[in-house]
């Protein structure tokens, strides 16, 4: 195979050499020129603008000044001893100090020669001074890399500057890095593609994104190379996709049977909204194609994907296949269960259910039925997939939840059978919609954007410490009224021991506010043993008491419609995800919901725009956008084994568009040419050749 020179490890760089090749593997990942390449800078400083030395002030950050040496002398003893220049311009005049390297400062800066110097002016002795500046020769030398108007500034480590390699001097590397390699860099991208979008060239791109001519240069450059890192992303998720439905065939659920039509005749208690019969519609169509159905639907807490579930897995039992639902915790998939039985009272199909806490001899027996087809659905936690489960013929499999299931997981149940059942995927965690195609790119997705009729928006309000007592008043008049109310209190890692503190104080206050025994508290927390927290739960949701104190999502994942105050204390301390999603545990029955947003007087402008937002706005999706905004893909579940992380340029949050036309680049493409056998694809077909390698796609199924 034809090796590139830009494969050529970085040892051999010059100037590089075998210690400094070691730290860049180590504190950078950067094994090779072309690492080195793909190594951007992560901002410019304009060095279009030239202060004057009477505009400086000491507010400004690094300035530009041109100016002649008009002094120079060392002074100070032995250690002491530093190097003073003195810069003028036709407006004044600055002190320039080295304390370091004397020797060849005093040779290299000559009295009466103008420079260019470059630094961060600070106020010593009631006058304005620069320690240690860059000089350079003025006028500028014409190099490749331009007269450099944005100076690129990359990330470097201590360790890295010890030898160097700050980021002046990574800067010097790329410059002869690219000044002898510009001709070796080779286009990723169809040419066709690059005019549709009137993109530059990848060389372009690479020596404007290290060294811009000028703006718009650099924008051109950053717009290229997001494109390509979103579009190989898309490639690769959609073609995987591609190669999925022609591989496997999917089970027929041509027929829809007596189960789904009793169940929706005479068993579901209210009318379907608009959105979940669109979304079952769209499963009905995925599953009659005779591929495999992957699809994700995302919907806001409350708007009744549990339905949509379990007319999807009674449309398989209709079709002779066994359907499961795979729920993250224990809780929720009792729940899950729970909601299932008590619907179908034993009509129609056999339901079981299976999680850590199953005895041994329940196991036994339940592996038989699997086998025999005599259960038709089962629920459980990932116990499901484990191995000694094995089914009769498992045609759907709903995951509730999904980011907290990884791809491997996923492709774990794929090998449950011959012909891997249909995929189903819910999520109550809107994600915004680019994020949702990065990460979930490969699956088809729908929406349920619409709640229940006659469901009232939960009323949120947000209050400050001192009015504490107001809140409690509050509840109080909904206990009166025989609601149930919850409160929910942080409980992180890494304050753990202060945050129980505050939990046992809030428990005292509230039991001094309510007290036995006209009030009854239920406490869970997640350092409480499974079985503890069930029966804490049980007596709550039996509405033995009315109040639930409790510290995480998860615990509180129960549906309890009478339960109509969701209580947040230190609300601030949350992400905006989690506390839409605490809310949605209430507004579940016919009565006015309330939020209450607990939080102290001082808040950080993030905190107080999350609190806004929760005051303002019932719309999960709304709310994931403004989540993503404010913290990037980072911190958003599922991110972390997506790749979304990588991304070096593009920014999720930003980029919308450019996503958007690499997707659709990526869709037109394949439907035009789905083994990308046309020359002007040839560059993608290598692509992928050189990925699949790695992850071979048989391994799946
Ligand atoms: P989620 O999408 O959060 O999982 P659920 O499926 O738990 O929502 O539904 C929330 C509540 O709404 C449940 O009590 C459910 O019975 C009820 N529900 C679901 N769909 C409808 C509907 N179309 N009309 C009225 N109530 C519904
Ligand atoms: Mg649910």
């Amino acid at each position: 195979m034809f090796v590139s020179t830009l494969d050529t490890t970085i040892e051999f760089l010059k100037g590089v050499g075998p210690k400094r090749a070691e730290l860049f593997q180590k504190e950078l990942g950067i094994f090779t020129y072309a690492d080195l390449l793909n190594f951007y800078p992560f901002r410019y400083i304009d060095r279009t603008r030239f202060y004057k030395i009477n505009e400086l002030d000491p507010e400004l950050p690094y300035v530009q000044i041109l100016g002649r040496i008009t002094s120079k002398e060392q002074i100070g003893e032995k250690h002491k001893k530093r190097l003073v220049a003195r810069l003028t311009d036709d407006t004044g005049s600055i002190e320039l100090v080295w304390f370091q390297s004397l020797k060849w400062v005093d040779e290299n800066v000559v009295k009466g020669k103008v420079y260019i110097v470059f630094g961060k002016p600070t106020v010593f002795n009631g006058s304005f001074s620069i320690s240690h500046p860059e000089l350079e020769n003025y006028p500028r030398p014409a190099t490749i890399t331009g007269n450099l108007m944005l100076q690129p500034v990359y990330h470097s480590t201590e360790k890295l500057k010890k030898f160097f390699l700050d980021s002046k001097g990574i800067q010097k590397l790329q410059t002869s890095l690219i000044e002898q390699h510009l001709k070796e860099i080779t286009e990723t991208v169809p040419p066709y593609i690059l005019e549709k979008y009137q993109m530059v060239g990848r060389k372009e791109a690479l020596l404007n994104i290290h060294f811009p001519k000028d703006v718009k240069a650099l924008k051109a450059a950053e717009r290229r190379l997001k494109f390509e890192e979103l579009f190989f992303i898309q490639l690769q998720l959609l073609h995987n996709k591609q190669l999925r439905e022609m591989r496997f065939k999917g089970h027929l659920f041509d027929v829809v049977g007596e189960k789904v039509n009793t169940f929706y005749k005479e068993i579901l208690p209210f009318e379907l909204t608009g959105a979940q019969k669109r979304v079952i519609k769209e499963i009905r169509l995925d599953t009659q194609r005779g591929i495999q159905m992957n699809r994700l639907v995302q919907g806001d807490v409350g708007s009744g994907k549990t339905a949509v579930a379990l007319m999807s897995m009674l449309l398989a039992n209709d079709n002779g296949y066994q359907a499961c639902m795979m729920a993250p915790t224990e809780i929720l998939a009792r729940q899950h269960y729970q909601s299932i039985v008590d619907l179908l009272k034993d009509r129609l199909v056999k339901v079981a259910i299976l999680t850590g806490s199953s005895t041994k001899k329940q196991r036994t027996q339940l592996h038989k039925e699997l086998e025999a087809g005599e259960i038709d659905i089962l629920v459980g936690t990932h116990a499901l997939i484990e191995d000694k489960v094995v089914f009769k013929n498992l045609g759907l499999v709903v995951i509730d939840e999904q980011h907290r299931f990884g791809v491997e997981q996923r492709a774990k149940l794929w090998r449950k059978n011959v012909v891997p059942p249909h995929i189903l995927v819910m999520t109550a965690t809107p994600i915004p919609r680019t994020l949702a195609m990065t990460l979930y790119g490969d699956l088809d997705v729908s929406v349920i954007d619409e709640l229940p009729v006659g469901r009232k928006p939960i009323e949120t309000r947000h209050l400050y410490e001192g009015q504490r007592l107001r809140m409690f008043g509050f509840m109080k008049e909904e206990i009166k009224k025989g609601r149930q109310v919850y409160i929910v209190y942080p409980l992180i890692k890494e304050s753990e021991k202060l945050d129980l503190l505050h939990l046992e104080a809030g428990i005292e206050q509230l039991s001094y506010q309510f007290p036995l025994p006209d009030y009854q508290i239920s406490i869970v927390h997640g350092k409480m043993t499974n079985a503890d927290k069930q029966y804490e739960m049980q007596r709550f949701i039996d509405h033995k008491t009315q109040i639930m104190v409790a510290t995480t999502v998860i615990e509180v994942g129960v549906n309890v419609p009478n339960a109509s105050v969701m209580v947040i204390e230190n609300a601030e301390r949350f992400g905006l995800s989690q506390l839409h999603q605490l809310r949605g545990r209430v507004g579940r029955g016919a009565e006015q919901s309330f939020c209450i947003l607990m939080s102290g007087n001082k808040l950080s402008a993030d905190g107080k725009l999350r609190l806004e937002t929760m005051v303002k706005t019932n719309n999960g999706f709304e709310i994931s956008e403004i989540d993503l905004q404010l913290r990037g893909p980072g911190d958003i579940s599922g991110t972390q084994q997506s790749g979304v992380l990588e991304l070096k340029l593009a920014d999720l949050a930003k980029d919308q568009l450019i996503l958007q036309e690499a997707r659709s680049t990526v869709i037109e493409t394949l439907s035009e040419d789905p083994n990308l056998e046309n020359p002007q694809n040839s560059l993608l077909r290598t692509y992928l050749a050189k990925r699949s390698r790695g992850i071979a796609f048989d391994k799946i199924s």
